[in-house]
């Protein structure tokens, strides 16, 4: 949801004459889009804040800002602590923050704003999730804001509100749009993303999935983050005629224990979890299974983890997002009984170590195979690969193809699609060597292996 509302924020900076810059410091706009789900988001978003006020200190002029849940959350103090702040934007206010944005970019258009001086957006480390040569390569659109379901652990309901859904007209407007810039896979977003209900109409989940994926040009459709409640047979029966549809569906557990997800309040026992899992196996039989899982929930017992840990090593989940419980305030499970940190380390690491396995097993099994990946652009940690995602969401290195050297950016995205050929398998993803680039999915590719010419016959 964040990258969401800051492709959103991006958006609204380009069209009113901003770039964006590499670093804060050459910015004229800092605009931080913060998180609150865990405290260690939190205690970043305020560590980033002062350190931005050096910048403030040295250019009065710049424009601070923070928006996101954290702002939600702390609208009424933030300001307080950090009164070097320009403005605190929640998350129902973005539209306020695309036009002051917009107001500011007058105040600067004496000071040569330059590819040099512009806005930044700074994300964890750097400006990632923000407009580069690949980014428009896959599109978020958001259909749903906010969630009415009230997990006891979770902050989303208390800092986004209760479902606000976007009518479909709109969703497949966005999703034209984006097409249209370019976007060759679309990811539908919203905080329980397959509770969806037009607003305007009766259309379910199923049925936007089944527009959405009509609109001309559209390569691949995914979506983030459901909710097992509402996968329903009919929603799944709609998804498989989907035909962009990705094989890759992400269903949340956090828990394996029945008395845990209660006390969680996820209205689903086990049992009815595992129903779900077996609707999505007959409808879509190729699609691999994700999830969440929240490891020392107060009150979880020896036994519920193992539970969780059980069921983890069945080896259902091609990959997982595992999580030490974070008390949120505000919220009921932080006034229950905490587990004790060094047990919560400890189980944490039994489940980590359970889960990795599985996911290494599942991406070696792609070794002497062939993928098909959506490049992403140069690879964070070695600049001499690129980095790709194939349609079950698995990351993909491989070292820049001889034949794209000194090819830029904006070229190479225009024949995103990247042909495989895997090699190693890794916790993390996979490694391998490109061996053809297509410019559409539908495409059979480009081969880059050099014809061989045999001079004795040539
Ligand atoms: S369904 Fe998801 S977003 Fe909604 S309260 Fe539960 S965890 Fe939070």
């Amino acid at each position: 949801m964040n990258e969401a509302d800051s492709q959103y924020i991006a958006d609204r900076a380009a069209s009113a004459g901003y770039v964006v810059a590499e670093r804060p410091e050459d910015a004229n706009v800092v605009i931080l889009n913060t998180c609150t789900v865990r405290e260690g988001a939190e205690r970043r978003a305020y560590g980033r804040m002062s350190h931005f006020k050096m910048l403030k200190n040295a250019d009065p002029a710049l424009k601070l800002v923070v928006t996101g849940c954290l702002a939600e959350q702390d609208r009424d103090s933030m300001q307080r602590h950090a009164p070097h702040l320009d403005g605190v934007f929640g998350t129902k206010e973005l539209m306020q923050l695309g036009d002051a944005i917009a107001r500011w970019r007058e105040e600067f258009a004496d000071t040569a704003l330059s590819e040099e001086r512009a806005l930044v957006v700074p994300l964890g480390g750097a400006a990632d999730c923000v407009t580069d040569a690949f980014s428009h390569l896959r599109g978020f659109v958001t259909v749903q804001r906010g969630c009415s379901y009230y997990c006891t652990f979770c902050i989303v309901p208390h800092v986004r509100g209760r479902f606000d859904h976007r009518p479909m007209v709109d969703v497949l407007n966005e999703t034209k749009q984006r097409v249209d810039e370019g976007a060759r896979e679309i990811m539908l977003v919203g905080q329980t993303v397959n509770a969806y209900r037009d607003p305007a109409g009766d259309g379910d989940f199923g049925e936007l999935c089944r527009r959405v994926a009509q609109t001309f040009g559209l390569e691949r459709l995914t979506f983030i983050s459901p909710h097992p409640k509402d996968f329903t047979k009919k929603v799944l029966s709609d998804l498989a005629q989907v035909p962009q549809l990705n094989p890759r569906i992400h269903l949340p557990l956090q828990s394996a224990s029945d008395p845990v997800l209660r006390r969680m309040n996820r209205k689903y026992t086990l049992a009815q979890y595992e129903e779900k899992v077996a609707w999505i196996r007959e409808h879509l039989p190729d699609a691999a299974i994700t999830t969440d899982v929240i490891v020392a929930f107060p009150g979880e017992t020896e036994e519920d983890f193992q539970a969780t840990l059980d069921y983890v090593r069945t080896g259902i989940f091609a990959n997982a997002f595992m999580f030490i419980y974070s008390k949120r305030r505000g919220t009921p499970a932080a006034h229950w009984d905490q587990v004790p940190a060094a047990v919560a380390s400890e189980r944490f690491a039994r489940l980590a170590d359970a889960q990795n396995a599985v996911t290494r097993a599942y991406h070696d099994r792609k070794i002497g195979t062939i993928v098909r990946a959506l490049v992403q652009g140069v690879s964070k940690k070695d600049r001499s690969k690129l980095a790709a995602k194939t349609l079950d969401n698995v990351t993909v290195i491989a070292p820049f193809p001889s034949s794209t050297s000194g090819v830029r950016p904006d070229d190479l995205a225009q024949t995103p699609w990247l042909d495989v050929s895997i090699d190693a398998g890794y916790v993390w993803g996979c490694g391998g060597t490109v061996v053809r680039r297509a410019e559409r999915f539908a495409d059979a590719g480009i081969s880059l292996e050099r014809p061989l010419v045999n001079l004795l016959t040539a």
